[in-house]
């Protein structure tokens, strides 16, 4: 009987493989970063066939340091960047471009004429639980499609196949040119403006509008079923894989947000606050986003709520790459701890504009209240800061769509090590937060997906039973500091308004 179960988590910065035992503990892991890839300002592309060597490479990486073989393997989940758009030829299994990330912008006049047809930012949310913003990734397809040479008509003779990362690397495991599965889960497809939330279906009204031939659309299948046995050389062979999540929903289902009103916040490169709401859609009145959460087999889909913060870790990034303030992410603790506030200065990292509750594409970063006294301390501070103010404004908007007030936020991803912003964070939004044991969730979720597919786990309570806490932030702030630090926060987020 295998053992373990194992994740690959095709993340924005890196691709990790993980492989889990039945209590959800990690027993290895192996992760390579891949090239970030800046052609003009606000472009964002990675190199498909780059992240495919790196995930194969990861893969075989995991099993050796657990010192195992694919045997011991009872199921792989995929887990993913979501959005990120890649088109390739079914033929040679070559992409026709590099893939555009999530965060690239330069989809905007596309999605400035699809606008202008009617409904503005909020035509498609009836039908997509999304507003029309550069994010997506419909409008990215359909960029490739306009601008690389004779795109379209290969796409139209069904050429050329479309997919986000977890397709992208399910079809080159599951064989590549000689018959890979063309797959996607509705956690993926529901990012992509051209799947109907309600159907889970490929809308074809929305698919001809945006200009993405349905041929090259990857099948929409469950986020928890057995699609098919891994056929790539060292990775995994003859494993079967039966888990996608996008890596946001894949977190949610890691943390065992797993009831109507649990919520958790990741913070990764970006942050992204998903409230599970159950069986039931709610469509946002406050600039949150609504989207499936999971779809485990033939159960009924589960829907969230979610708030999308595009920068927050890359921010940190940007400090110790662009301004060499730091030479590790980690260090920034070490430059905050030394004052005990933000000296009045204020980074609202509106890089690509602002997503949740914003969505302002106009938006630019700044930092404001800048006197002589301010130093780099209070930069650093600041700057972690930005993180926490981002969320709390997104979980604002969340009690005002749910109607209920949260009581405890669950967070994880790469961030949640920094003790400074935790206490912050907690102060901020004046509820508890807690940080689990396993703080790969986006792993831990995908290989819970895979797993209960195969039935290594029984049923979600597993799930539950096996989440287990590892330390609480308490709020310790007076309402006064609060609400000063909140006002002067929005009012620093009106001023990178109307910029581009
Ligand atoms: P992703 O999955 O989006 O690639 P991770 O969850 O691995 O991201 O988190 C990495 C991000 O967290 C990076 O943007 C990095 O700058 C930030 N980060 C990592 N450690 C710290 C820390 N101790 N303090 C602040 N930021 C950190």
């Amino acid at each position: 009987m295998p053992q373990y179960v194992a994740a690959i988590d095709q993340g924005t910065t890196s691709t990790r493989c993980m492989i889990f035992d039945h209590s959800g503990r990690v027993v290895a892991v192996d992760q390579l970063e891949h090239q970030q890839i800046f052609p003009q300002a606000g472009w964002v592309e990675h190199d498909a066939a780059e992240i495919w060597g790196n995930t194969r490479q990861v893969c075989g990486g995991a099993l050796a340091r657990a010192d195992l073989d694919s045997t011991s393997i009872a199921a792989v989940g995929i887990t993913n960047q979501r959005e990120t758009t890649v088109v390739w030829d079914r033929a040679t299994g070559e992409p026709v471009y590099n893939a555009i990330v999530w965060q690239d912008t330069r989809t905007q006049a596309i999605c400035d004429e699809l606008g202008a047809l009617g409904g503005g930012a909020e035509r498609y949310r009836a039908k997509t639980g999304l507003p029309l913003a550069t994010y997506f990734a419909g409008p990215k397809a359909r960029w490739i499609l306009d601008n690389v040479e004779g795109a379209r008509e290969r796409a139209e003779r069904g050429e050329l196949a479309f997919g986000t990362m977890d397709t992208w690397v399910l079809w080159n495991a599951t064989g590549g040119n000689e018959g890979g599965l063309h797959i996607t889960d509705p956690t993926n497809a529901s990012r992509t403006l051209l799947m109907n939330i309600d159907t889970l279906q490929w809308d074809p009204e929305l698919c001809a509008e945006i200009g993405v031939p349905m041929s090259m659309l990857p099948e929409i299948r469950s986020s928890s079923e057995n699609y098919g046995p891994i056929r790539a050389r060292g990775t995994f062979r003859d494993v079967p894989v039966s888990g996608i999540l996008g890596d946001q929903q894949a977190a949610t289902f890691g943390q065992a947000c797993l009831e109507v009103g649990e919520a958790k916040n990741t913070y990764g490169t970006g942050n992204f606050v998903l409230l599970n709401t159950g069986t039931e859609k709610v469509e946002s009145k406050n600039g949150l986003l609504t989207t499936v959460c999971y779809k485990i087999g033939d159960q009924p889909q589960v829907y969230a709520l979610e708030g999308s913060i595009a920068v927050t870790g890359s921010l940190v990034q940007w400090l110790r790459d662009n301004l060499g303030m730091i030479s590790s992410a980690p260090e920034i603790e070490t430059l905050a701890a030394q004052v005990d506030d933000n000296g009045g200065a204020y980074v609202v990292p509106a890089f690509s504009g602002l997503f949740a509750p914003y969505w302002r594409a106009d938006a630019r970063g700044a930092i404001v209240g800048l006197t002589r006294y301010v130093n780099k301390n209070h930069i650093a501070r600041a700057v972690l800061e930005a993180t926490a103010f981002q969320t709390r404004e997104v979980i604002d908007a969340m009690n005002a769509d749910s109607g209920v007030p949260l009581t405890e936020l669950k967070v994880d991803g790469g961030m949640v090590g920094n003790e400074i912003l935790m206490q912050f964070q907690a102060d901020i939004l004046d509820v508890p937060v807690t940080r689990p044991v396993v703080a790969e969730t986006t792993a831990l979720g995908a290989a819970y997906a895979a797993g209960l597919a195969v039935g290594f786990w029984s049923s979600e309570q597993d799930i539950r039973d096996n989440w287990a806490k590892d330390k609480t932030w308490t709020p310790a702030m007076d309402a006064n500091s609060r609400d000063t630090l909140m006002s002067q926060w929005k009012k620093a987020v009106t001023r990178t308004f109307d910029w581009a």
